[in-house]
């Protein structure tokens, strides 16, 4: 048996995670960054340096028709020029926003304040056992595939994915256990078999022609344009049209995810199943607008995709390609400030937490949205973070906690991503949203990461991740005092429902992750997960818009800006941000745009 790793006081967060490779996040990048382009420029610059001269409209000018050479431009343009966006953070939200704003023709850098890039699809590799720390479930691979096609790319040159199905095994507390396989015929023939004779199955297929519906009206009006509410979903130079208003009652307003579910699905147990698609954006089902019923339909209309080298193949794909579009990342670089003109209506710089200010075009933040107004705004934008304040109340998503348990077995019964589920998610989910309290019989979702991909642990072991939704830190909530105690619950999850009896003492490894670290590790909002919570039966599903209407200049793009949090979802956040930026002009183009035939996306194309 290989030594146990878990120290006291170890669980957290400075154990060595090798979340990025060394080409990304080393200080050589940095180093090399500063020695050929920053320093002298840096050193000298002062905020009224950047609030616009002349001459940088001239130059803007001389630029848009004289591109003889790319890299006499490229080199010209990354002296911290104010021609350059600022992408503050390096989440998928502002690599997508990195590679579809350099596919444009724009000078792009990107400000991480980590060592590594990507964000929370972090890695851990020790001993033999290689863990994605963050995301590890792909759905809408076809947002995904958009980025490359938008740089006249092939996804397949960078990524290879491969489809899961059986989506995820579900184990239930009476011993039961159920399969969601993406074939809406073939699952309404488990459920037939899973619950005989109790209207479940037909249920099933007409939920998913509900969600179908849902994910068809959110395509139109919602994804890949910025939305900050309902009056930007209609277009009203279009005018109002019979269609919309149907499609807005088709919307099904007013109620909620766990409500519609039990419309169709009578069998607790299969509606419990379901519910969970709401975990995608740390919501609680009762209190999420039915809308997000959709969510259904896009898993199994593209699928559940695993990334070979896992989910953090998708950052190093995105920043492969960013670097042959020529972004340029300054890693251990926080952002501290954003800085603005005059008037104070329009971003004109951003301050790294060492002090320098680089003059930029305009602003891309990844950072967290509320985050983003609260600290990096302020004292320097008052009225606007006054009217981001106003606009509505930001709740934030659900935390968790996350185990990484480095096993020297493989259960044979487990498929790569499965769900063990609490006794009553009534209960469960009250805890969690609504007094602010881990669960007392908490879900535990888990990922058995060598069933797909042997190479992941050592041979005959397994590299398991376990993940708990939490509520979001409270105040005088130490979970340096609650996590042993919460992670032997999850461990007698397991154990029970789970059917992995002798989990503990297959345990060679161990490494965890608590609301708190992910609080500090990735500067989210008090610990979430996902970005602001989807609550409000009628405005849940609506988060800041990714084109700011308080800051010129300013754009958002992550998991706490429109669309809301998952991969596919941040990335079309990313592209979004992108796309309203250079509908903008906020920037001057430096070389024309790589793929013009690149069109409208969709999240409806196949993978
Ligand atoms: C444990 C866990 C499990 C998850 N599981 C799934 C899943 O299975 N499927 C799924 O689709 N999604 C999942 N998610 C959600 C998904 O990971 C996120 O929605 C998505 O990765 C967020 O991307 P982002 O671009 O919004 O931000 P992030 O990944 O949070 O990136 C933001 C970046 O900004 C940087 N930053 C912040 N402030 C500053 C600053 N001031 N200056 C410079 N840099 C700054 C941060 O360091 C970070 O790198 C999971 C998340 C976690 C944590």
């Amino acid at each position: 048996m290989l030594a146990r790793s878990v120290s006291k006081g170890g669980y957290l967060g400075s154990w060595g995670f090798s979340e990025g490779e060394p080409r990304t996040s080393g200080r050589g990048v940095v180093d090399f960054y500063r020695r050929t382009h920053v320093a002298p420029f840096a050193k000298t610059t002062t905020r009224a340096d950047v609030r616009g001269s002349p001459g940088i409209r001239l130059l803007r000018q001389r630029r848009r028709f004289a591109l003889p050479s790319l890299f006499h431009e490229d080199f010209l343009l990354s002296s911290a020029s104010p021609e350059r966006i600022a992408i503050i953070g390096s989440g998928l939200a502002g690599l997508t926003a990195a590679c579809t704003l350099a596919a444009r023709g724009y000078a792009v850098t990107v400000f991480e304040q980590s060592s590594w890039l990507g964000g929370k699809a972090a890695v851990l590799r020790e001993v033999g056992f290689r863990f994605d720390m963050g995301p590890t479930i792909l759905t809408v691979p076809s947002t995904l595939r958009r980025i490359f096609t938008e740089a006249g790319k092939q996804m397949e040159d960078y990524i290879t994915l491969i489809k899961l199905d059986p989506q995820w095994r579900c184990f239930f507390d009476d011993g039961s256990a159920l399969d969601l396989v993406a074939d809406e015929n073939a699952m309404a023939d488990n459920l037939e078999q899973y619950a005989p004779g109790t209207g479940t199955a037909a249920g099933y297929k007409q939920f998913l022609t509900l969600s179908d519906r849902l994910h068809t009206i959110s395509d139109r009006y919602f994804f890949w344009k910025s939305i900050g509410g309902i009056a930007d979903m209609i277009d009203i130079k279009a005018g109002f049209s019979p269609s919309i208003i149907s499609d807005v009652f088709k919307m099904r307003m007013g109620r909620s995810v766990a409500g519609t579910v039990r419309k169709y699905i009578p069998d607790a147990r299969v509606a419990q199943m379901i519910d969970h698609f709401t975990q995608y954006v740390g919501s609680a089902p009762d209190a999420s607008p039915a809308v997000l019923c959709g969510i259904a339909h896009m898993q199994t209309s593209e699928g559940v995709w695993y990334p070979v080298g896992g989910t953090r193949a998708v950052p190093e794909a995105l920043v492969k390609l960013a670097r042959e579009l020529g972004v340029e990342f300054r890693t251990n670089t926080g952002i501290s400030k954003i800085i603005m003109d005059d008037a104070g209506q329009k971003a004109t710089a951003v301050q790294t937490e060492s002090g320098e200010i680089v003059p930029v075009a305009a602003v891309v933040s990844n950072a967290d949205s509320v985050r983003t107004h609260r600290e990096l705004l302020n004292g320097t934008a008052a009225r606007a973070k006054a009217k981001f304040e106003k606009r509505r109340k930001y709740e934030p998503a659900c935390s968790g906690v996350v185990l990484y348990l480095g096993l020297n077995k493989a259960y044979d019964h487990l498929l790569h991503h499965g769900f063990v589920f609490s006794k009553d998610p009534e209960a469960e989910f009250h805890a969690i949203y609504h007094e602010g309290k881990p669960a007392p019989d908490p879900t535990c979702y888990v990922a058995a990461t060598a069933r797909t991909e042997p190479g992941t642990a050592p041979a005959g072991g397994e590299a398991m991740y376990v993940l708990v939704h939490t509520p979001y830190l409270r105040p005088g909530q130490d979970w340096k005092v609650m996590f042993p105690d919460y992670r032997q619950v999850i461990l007698n999850k397991l154990k029970t429902t789970g059917q992995m009896p002798d989990i503990e003492e297959r345990i060679v490894f161990e490494r965890s992750l608590t609301p708190q670290d992910i609080h500090d590790r990735y500067r989210v909002l008090d610990g979430a997960i996902y970005g602001i919570a989807s609550h409000g039966k009628w405005i849940g599903a609506f988060k800041p818009a990714n084109r700011s209407p308080d800051i010129k200049g300013l754009y958002l793009a992550g998991g706490a800006a429109h669309p809301g949090p998952g991969m596919p979802m941040v990335m079309m956040s990313g592209w979004i941000a992108a796309d309203v930026l250079d509908r903008d002009e906020a920037a001057p183009r430096i070389r024309p745009r790589m793929n013009e035939q690149a069109g409208a996306p969709s999240s409806r194309t196949t993978a």
